[in-house]
């Protein structure tokens, strides 16, 4: 047997949480085809992995690859903040927003040079808009035509359907009911929330019935306890997902490894405000007087629930130097406004994202040691040094393992990468991945357990990890000797039951 690539002398941790063992991987195509000892075989490539970890690529479920102007698959294809991370797969499609169609979207990103692996949800807000329906519950009529495209995206390859940003009219049985095809189709649910803040377990036991009702795993995106109402509920939202796994419930979550979340600046002002301004012809009506007391009253409420305006921390999309890494206190501050006036005026102006130290750390690391949870970044791609960035984007995998597995000793490797790559792949139906075995695809990220640590941070985002010097996408390097290949051996995934 001569293999196309062997991987020579590392400790292979194959993901499912076993111990780690001294050992060859070689692969041939783009499969996995025999794991132990092959220091006798013949091969057309070599890596050396001595001293290094052998494990199944890291497999990213929760991203907005899809989207988001210049972040996007389409626009920039082949940036390297996701595979440098040993990310080898990505599932987009996240929050409730997808391209539409979704057949039509893969095939396009198909034909581009993308590094690693891409695959869809279907939001269930692009459904909604699609079909058009009003600011209101939908009518039977209305529900039979979301869950024909439901049943599109499926037949098209999607994962599942996500939801996200969806006001009070959005009813929880209109939901259930379009997940229902979804579920035939072998889907997953996988929701951002209705609430994640004060209101937090009841939207959670929303999540939780939509589940049961429609059929569907149940997928928590960027599971978090939002602001200081929610602080003290990490416990009770644990033991709810607890609850519902002993009833058989499948049901799963996803954590970023940080304390702050990324939004646009609309998400402080409230969403019924916004939908009113809208109705009325525009965000502009924000001004008007009715409107703008009750923004008042909802940002003041805001800033109570972040524990106060400094931490707002500023991100536009455009560069914007007079606000740019300012904190919301700041700004007003310079400006002379009170900050839901500022917050209303850049709401209205558009394209200015916020950081939100919204979180508590304890909080944090109690989410990601839930036998349940998983990683997940909610990132976006970036090219390196260009515009606004959250560390996620370059970091969340490396953190999850170097900081809080190695440094803070929540995790050992075996399950840490179980957690990085089999759990999310298994979760999403991808059944050849997330794990190193015979004739899976050998989708592999090699890194060191003494190195990997992460290097962006809040305040100087764009930065590569380090400790991860090889990741392999379908059996061909993508990054070697810790440098993006010229390959792009990445491909569209699509859910096959
Ligand atoms: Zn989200």
């Amino acid at each position: 047997m001569t293999f196309d690539l062997l991987i020579r002398g590392g400790t292979v941790v194959d993901g499912t949480g076993a111990e780690g063992f001294a050992g060859d991987v070689g692969i041939v195509g783009d499969r996995i085809h025999a794991i132990g000892d092959l220091s006798a075989a013949d091969f057309r490539d070599v890596i050396d992995a001595t001293g290094l970890i052998v494990a199944p690529g890291f497999v990213d479920v929760h991203n907005h690859a899809s989207g988001e102007m210049e972040g996007g698959i389409l626009n920039i294809p082949s940036v390297e903040n996701q595979v440098r991370q040993g990310v080898t797969t990505l599932i987009s499609g996240n929050c409730g927003g997808s391209p539409w169609p979704i057949g039509e979207h893969l095939d396009a990103v198909d034909a581009l040079p993308i590094r690693q692996n891409y695959g869809l949800l279907v939001g269930m807000g692009t459904i909604r808009a699609e079909v058009e329906v009003d600011a209101e519950p939908a009518s039977p009529e209305e529900v039979a035509r979301m869950q024909e495209l439901a049943a599109r995206a499926m037949a098209e390859g999607a994962f599942g359907m996500s939801t996200g940003y969806f006001p009070d009219f959005v009813t929880t049985d209109e939901i259930a009911q379009v997940a229902r095809p979804i579920a035939e189709a072998g889907g997953v649910y996988a929701t951002h929330m209705r609430d994640e803040s004060e209101r937090l377990l009841d939207a959670l036991r929303e999540a939780i019935a939509i589940g049961e009702r429609s059929g569907c795993p149940v997928q928590i995106s960027h599971i978090k306890c939002w602001g200081t109402r929610a602080w003290g509920l990490a416990d009770q939202a644990l033991a709810l997902i607890d609850d519902a796994r002993d009833r058989g419930l499948d049901i799963a979550a996803d954590r970023y490894p940080y304390v702050a979340s990324f939004s646009g600046v609309a998400y402080i002002v409230p969403l019924d405000a916004r939908i009113d301004a809208a109705t009325r012809g525009g965000i502009e009506h924000l001004r008007d007087d009715d409107l703008a007391e009750r923004v008042r009253a909802g940002v003041e409420d805001f800033v109570e629930v972040l524990d106060g305006a400094d931490n707002i921390v500023f991100a536009p999309l455009e560069p914007m130097p007079e606000i740019d890494g300012k904190s919301l206190a700041q700004v007003a501050e310079e400006r002379g406004e009170e900050p839901w006036r500022v917050a209303l005026e850049l709401t209205i102006e558009g394209s200015v994202s916020c950081i939100y130290f919204s979180m508590r750390e304890e909080n944090v690391r109690a989410f990601m040691r839930h036998p349940a949870v998983f990683a997940g970044s909610d990132g976006h791609l970036r090219v390196l040094g260009r515009g606004v960035s959250h560390p996620r984007n370059y970091g969340t995998f490396p953190r999850w393992i170097g900081h809080y597995g190695r440094d803070e000793g929540l995790f050992g490797v075996e399950e840490v990468v179980r957690k990085c790559a089999f759990m999310p792949a298994r979760k999403f139906g991808l059944h050849d991945r997330g794990e190193l075995a015979q004739r899976k695809i050998a989708d592999l990220a090699i890194f060191s357990w003494e190195d990997i640590i992460d290097t962006a941070t809040f305040d100087d985002p764009h930065h590569y990890p380090e400790g991860i010097p090889h990741v392999i996408v379908a059996g061909v390097p993508a990054v070697r000797d810790g440098e993006a290949t010229d390959e792009t051996p990445g491909r569209v995934v699509r859910l096959s039951r």
